[in-house]
């Protein structure tokens, strides 16, 4: 092996293929495969239920899978037990143990791996410091802000140097003010540790923040795999597109590279490569503009409209399909109920699914 194949080895990171796991009837996991290179934040995206924590607690080692490998820098970890795994894990009910102090809390990982008291010291100190708490080492943590527990919490996931570290939808018990700036936080503490880690979480907003990409889960398989731009400009499927609050689904037809649809029939370059059938039509939230605006124009009812701060999203009806679509607050608009006539260009504002 020569040398920049053995680094391209040794930089691999975590490799998960082909994963199985059921719970007696409940399949959880149905083939899940993908990888993630050191120093990258992967989100893993996906409704409740869909999967998410089984996985965390196979690449944890918690349980074993039916079927598949995990690997590490292209060595299986079958068989090798959690704690031996170095890998860290953060739970959003994160569990502190409410007798010990912060210090305490956050030397837990190194008391269980045996460090030496004063190194532990200084790991302690260090790792409070990145969270951002210097001076908390000795505070109860029952005395603590939500935020400043979850940020302990991470402390003690961080301290011990896990090669990779999990975090179970760490934020979802906290309010929304709170949660982003955290998630600034956490995402500027791992960058600046190069940390390799995988995020749980079922809000899009969540992963797009923080990842360099997501993997999103349905029903216990993989349904796409991208960047966040990637992932929001490109879906792949009505499922994701849905699922990323990109509602805007109509029925479409192929046909003789022409795409019909219930608002116009649209010759656009790029369709007429797909075979003629039946396809849904993802029409693009921010895609319409005003008359005169666009190749194609088209006419409209606005049936309801909620101001959003800088947007407006409005409904319009477009020949019996209700729509919903994003302006600039400032747009001058009709009134609900009176006829809206639209500008956009197809190829901009439609994706085929
Ligand atoms: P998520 O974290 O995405 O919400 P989970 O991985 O927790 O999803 O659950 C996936 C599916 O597996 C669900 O249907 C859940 O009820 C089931 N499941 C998870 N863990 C167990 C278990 N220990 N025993 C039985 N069913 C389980
Ligand atoms: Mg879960």
């Amino acid at each position: 092996m020569n040398f920049e194949h053995k680094m391209e080895q040794l930089m691999r990171g975590l490799s998960i293929a082909n994963l199985h796991k059921s719970f007696g009837e409940t399949l959880a996991l149905r083939g899940v495969s993908f990888e993630i290179a050191q120093g990258e934040i992967v989100a893993l995206l996906g409704p409740s239920g869909c999967g998410k924590s089984t996985l965390l607690s196979l690449i944890a080692g918690l349980e074993i899978p039916d079927q598949g490998e995990i690997g590490w820098n292209g060595a299986s970890l079958g068989g090798i037990p959690p704690h031996k795994r170095a890998f860290g894990l953060m739970f959003q009910d994160y569990m502190l143990f409410p007798h010990k102090n912060v210090g305490s809390n956050v030397a837990f990982g190194l008391e269980m791996a045996h460090w030496a008291q004063g190194k532990m010291e200084a790991r302690v100190a260090e790792t409070l410091e990145m969270v951002g708490l210097s001076g908390y080492t000795k505070r109860d943590v029952s005395t603590l802000s939500g935020g400043e527990q979850q940020r302990v919490a991470l402390a003690r996931a961080l301290a011990p140097h896990p090669r990779l570290l999990m975090l179970d939808e760490p934020l979802g018990a906290l309010d929304r003010a709170l949660r982003e700036r955290l998630l600034v936080e956490l995402g500027q503490i791992l960058r600046a540790m190069k940390q390799t880690a995988l995020y749980v979480t079922h809000d899009q907003e969540e992963a797009f923040a923080l990842a360099d990409r997501v993997v999103v889960m349905d029903q216990g398989q993989v349904a796409q795999i991208g960047t966040p731009q990637e992932i929001y400009r490109r879906p792949t499927s009505v499922f994701v597109a849905q699922f990323l609050g990109l509602g805007n689904i109509l029925a479409g037809k192929i046909h003789n590279g022409k795409l019909q649809t219930k608002i116009g029939e649209f010759e656009i370059g790029g369709f007429e490569t797909r075979k003629d059938g039946s396809v849904s039509v993802m029409v693009r939230p921010d895609a319409m503009r005003l008359e005169g605006m666009g190749s194609h124009q088209v006419n409209g009812i606005i049936c309801g409209q909620v101001f959003r701060g800088s947007l407006c999203r409005v409904q319009i009806e477009i020949q019996g399909a209700l729509l919903t679509f994003e302006f600039p607050s400032a747009t001058p608009l009709p009134k609900t109920g009176e006829t809206i006539r639209l500008g956009f260009d197809p190829e901009e504002a439609f994706l085929i699914l």
